[in-house]
């Protein structure tokens, strides 16, 4: 009977995964935590390849907490233009930035505590630089990728990131949670799509209650 519970399902599909995505950390460029934690600002609503194009430059010119604090707002914005929404993620980065100098001493905090209160800064950016930045595990980042895979996997019926965070925090042994993230995103892109899932040689399929209702449906 354990084996049809949330935790054991959820065990199963981390086990599963590991042997097909055996990298780890976000697919961002970068080399230290303040990179980490602009390129994740930048990449919400573009890609990950979008954002490793514009970086390079970015991180070559401005180096320090203090050189984005102290960057021209129109200079900025015209250089992470392509990573869309950029008036919004220039203003964040600049005040991020400047909370970072005058707050922090010009590092990048190391807590959950302390990240959430920079601007623009929400769990999910939260999470990766604590993670892939720090190596420190304080939750499980949910982006587009997990949500689709936490709903369609049964692994949380919520829709508002915090909650499936909740939801997978508590059903996942906390050794994993730095994984989980890059797991689900691995699979969210190569097979598990959110127009056409690749059902067909997913090794997730003998136990995933989206495609058994899928299959249902089409009886
Ligand atoms: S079986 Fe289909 S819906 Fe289920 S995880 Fe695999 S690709 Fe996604």
């Amino acid at each position: 009977m354990e084996k049809n519970t949330r935790p054991e399902r959820s065990r199963q599909f981390t086990r599963r995964l590991e042997k097909e995505y055996p990298g780890r950390g976000t697919a961002l460029d970068y080399s230290n935590p303040l990179e980490l934690l602009v390129a994740t600002i930048l990449s919400a609503q573009s890609t990950d390849r979008q954002i490793n194009k514009i970086t390079p430059a970015l991180f070559r010119k401005y180096r320090k907490a203090r050189d984005y604090a102290a960057a021209d707002p129109e200079k900025l914005e015209a250089e992470i233009r392509s990573s869309g929404f950029y008036r919004n993620k220039a203003k964040n980065i600049r005040a991020a930035a400047k909370k970072i100098v005058e707050e922090f001493g010009g590092g990048v905090p190391r807590t959950m505590e302390e990240l959430l209160t920079l601007p623009g800064v929400a769990r999910k950016t939260a999470n990766i630089v604590l993670n892939d930045g720090f190596g420190v595990v304080a939750g499980i980042a949910v982006d587009t990728h997990v949500k689709r895979l936490a709903g369609r996997l049964g692994l949380s019926e919520e829709t508002n990131p915090v909650r499936i965070e909740r939801d997978l925090m508590q059903l996942i042994p906390e050794k994993d949670w730095g994984r989980v993230n890059y797991l689900l995103i691995s699979h969210g892109r190569a097979v598990c799509r959110a127009r056409k899932p690749l059902c067909q040689g997913c090794v997730l399929s003998s136990l995933c209650p989206y495609l058994k209702d899928r299959i249902r449906l089409d009886l």
